[in-house]
Protein backbone atom coordinates (compact mmCIF):
# COMPACT_ATOMS: atom_id res chain seq x y z
CA UNK A 1 0.00 0.00 0.00
CA UNK A 2 1.55 3.44 -0.93
CA UNK A 3 1.57 6.18 1.01
CA UNK A 4 -2.17 8.31 0.48
CA UNK A 5 -5.64 8.91 2.14
CA UNK A 6 -6.38 5.20 2.15
CA UNK A 7 -3.47 4.17 4.15
CA UNK A 8 -4.50 7.50 6.34
CA UNK A 9 -7.65 5.99 6.86
CA UNK A 10 -6.26 2.36 7.93
CA UNK A 11 -4.03 3.72 10.43
CA UNK A 12 -6.72 5.63 12.27
CA UNK A 13 -9.10 3.02 12.67
CA UNK A 14 -6.85 0.09 13.02
CA UNK A 15 -4.03 1.47 15.11
CA UNK A 16 -4.91 4.78 16.57
CA UNK A 17 -8.87 3.83 17.18
CA UNK A 18 -10.38 6.81 15.50
CA UNK A 19 -13.12 7.26 13.34
CA UNK A 20 -11.35 7.86 10.18
CA UNK A 21 -14.23 10.44 8.82
CA UNK A 22 -14.54 8.12 5.34
CA UNK A 23 -18.14 9.68 4.51
CA UNK A 24 -19.17 12.60 4.65
CA UNK A 25 -22.73 14.54 4.97
CA UNK A 26 -23.01 18.17 3.42
CA UNK A 27 -24.94 20.42 5.83
CA UNK A 28 -26.42 24.08 5.23
CA UNK A 29 -28.33 26.32 7.45
CA UNK A 30 -30.14 29.40 6.66
CA UNK A 31 -31.19 31.50 9.44
CA UNK A 32 -32.07 34.86 7.96
CA UNK A 33 -29.56 35.97 5.67
CA UNK A 34 -26.91 33.94 7.09
CA UNK A 35 -25.96 30.52 5.71
CA UNK A 36 -23.80 28.27 7.32
CA UNK A 37 -22.61 25.14 5.36
CA UNK A 38 -20.18 22.18 5.36
CA UNK A 39 -19.58 18.43 5.98
CA UNK A 40 -19.98 16.34 8.98
CA UNK A 41 -18.81 12.55 9.41
CA UNK A 42 -21.77 10.37 8.72
CA UNK A 43 -20.00 7.90 11.23
CA UNK A 44 -19.42 10.60 14.20
CA UNK A 45 -21.00 13.12 13.31
CA UNK A 46 -18.13 15.41 13.81
CA UNK A 47 -17.72 18.53 11.57
CA UNK A 48 -14.74 18.04 9.26
CA UNK A 49 -14.17 21.87 8.86
CA UNK A 50 -11.37 21.08 10.96
CA UNK A 51 -10.95 17.67 11.68
CA UNK A 52 -9.78 15.82 9.20
CA UNK A 53 -8.81 12.67 9.64
CA UNK A 54 -4.51 13.32 10.41
CA UNK A 55 -2.46 12.53 7.24
CA UNK A 56 -0.09 9.71 9.00
CA UNK A 57 1.40 8.40 5.94
CA UNK A 58 2.36 11.38 4.86
CA UNK A 59 2.98 14.41 7.73
CA UNK A 60 5.79 13.59 10.50
CA UNK A 61 4.21 14.94 13.09
CA UNK A 62 0.87 12.95 12.56
CA UNK A 63 2.74 9.54 11.97
CA UNK A 64 5.40 10.61 14.54
CA UNK A 65 1.96 10.12 17.44
CA UNK A 66 1.88 6.36 16.07
CA UNK A 67 5.64 6.15 16.71
CA UNK A 68 4.81 7.37 20.37
CA UNK A 69 1.57 4.93 20.88
CA UNK A 70 3.36 1.31 19.50
CA UNK A 71 7.27 2.70 20.33
CA UNK A 72 8.28 2.66 17.12
CA UNK A 73 12.04 2.85 16.64
CA UNK A 74 12.47 4.83 13.31
CA UNK A 75 15.75 4.62 11.04
CA UNK A 76 17.47 6.13 8.26
CA UNK A 77 18.96 4.02 5.69
CA UNK A 78 20.92 5.12 2.58
CA UNK A 79 18.09 3.60 1.08
CA UNK A 80 15.36 4.83 2.46
CA UNK A 81 13.60 4.51 6.03
CA UNK A 82 12.51 2.06 8.59
CA UNK A 83 10.12 1.94 11.27
CA UNK A 84 10.15 -1.09 13.75
CA UNK A 85 9.45 -2.72 17.01
CA UNK A 86 13.00 -3.58 18.38
CA UNK A 87 11.28 -6.76 19.26
CA UNK A 88 10.16 -7.21 15.71
CA UNK A 89 13.55 -7.80 14.57
CA UNK A 90 15.70 -11.33 15.01
CA UNK A 91 18.55 -10.76 17.65
CA UNK A 92 21.62 -9.62 15.86
CA UNK A 93 20.14 -9.54 12.83
CA UNK A 94 20.16 -6.00 11.84
CA UNK A 95 23.41 -5.31 9.90
CA UNK A 96 24.98 -2.67 7.90
CA UNK A 97 25.96 -3.45 4.04
CA UNK A 98 28.96 -1.87 2.25
CA UNK A 99 26.61 1.10 0.59
CA UNK A 100 26.19 2.67 4.42
CA UNK A 101 22.73 0.53 4.01
CA UNK A 102 20.70 -0.96 6.88
CA UNK A 103 19.50 -4.85 6.80
CA UNK A 104 16.72 -5.94 8.90
CA UNK A 105 15.53 -9.41 9.05
CA UNK A 106 12.58 -10.04 10.78
CA UNK A 107 12.30 -13.23 13.03
CA UNK A 108 10.12 -15.22 10.56
CA UNK A 109 12.96 -14.32 8.37
CA UNK A 110 11.47 -11.88 6.16
CA UNK A 111 13.53 -8.98 5.10
CA UNK A 112 12.42 -5.41 5.82
CA UNK A 113 12.53 -3.31 2.84
CA UNK A 114 13.01 0.60 3.06
CA UNK A 115 9.64 3.17 2.88
CA UNK A 116 10.35 6.85 0.97
CA UNK A 117 9.81 8.34 4.01
CA UNK A 118 9.86 8.41 7.46
CA UNK A 119 6.19 8.66 7.54
CA UNK A 120 5.51 5.91 5.41
CA UNK A 121 7.49 3.81 7.03
CA UNK A 122 5.93 4.10 10.14
CA UNK A 123 2.28 3.99 8.62
CA UNK A 124 3.71 0.47 7.04
CA UNK A 125 4.72 -0.86 10.73
CA UNK A 126 1.51 -0.42 12.58
CA UNK A 127 -0.56 -1.24 10.39
CA UNK A 128 2.01 -4.66 10.05
CA UNK A 129 1.69 -4.62 14.01
CA UNK A 130 -2.05 -4.17 13.89
CA UNK A 131 -2.15 -7.34 11.72
CA UNK A 132 -0.20 -9.43 13.31
CA UNK A 133 -1.56 -8.67 17.02
CA UNK A 134 -5.74 -9.82 15.56
CA UNK A 135 -4.24 -13.01 14.69
CA UNK A 136 -3.62 -12.76 11.10
CA UNK A 137 -1.12 -14.85 10.00
CA UNK A 138 0.79 -15.76 6.98
CA UNK A 139 2.18 -12.67 4.88
CA UNK A 140 1.87 -9.81 6.81
CA UNK A 141 2.59 -6.73 4.45
CA UNK A 142 3.89 -6.40 0.82
CA UNK A 143 6.80 -4.11 2.48
CA UNK A 144 8.58 -7.32 3.05
CA UNK A 145 9.77 -10.33 1.24
CA UNK A 146 10.67 -13.60 2.29
CA UNK A 147 14.17 -15.00 1.91
CA UNK A 148 14.84 -18.80 1.49
CA UNK A 149 17.76 -19.91 3.62
CA UNK A 150 20.68 -17.84 5.60
CA UNK A 151 22.75 -15.51 4.39
ZN1 LIG B 1 -16.04 10.37 11.84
Amino acid sequence: MEAGREMDAMVAELVMRQCAHRERVRYCIEDGNSVDSGFTCKACGVDLYANECPRYSTDIAAAWTVVEKLGLSVIRSEDGWYAIKPTDIEHERISCTDKNSIRLIGRDGEIFTPADTPAEAICRAALAASRSSRGEGGRRTSNRSTEQGEW
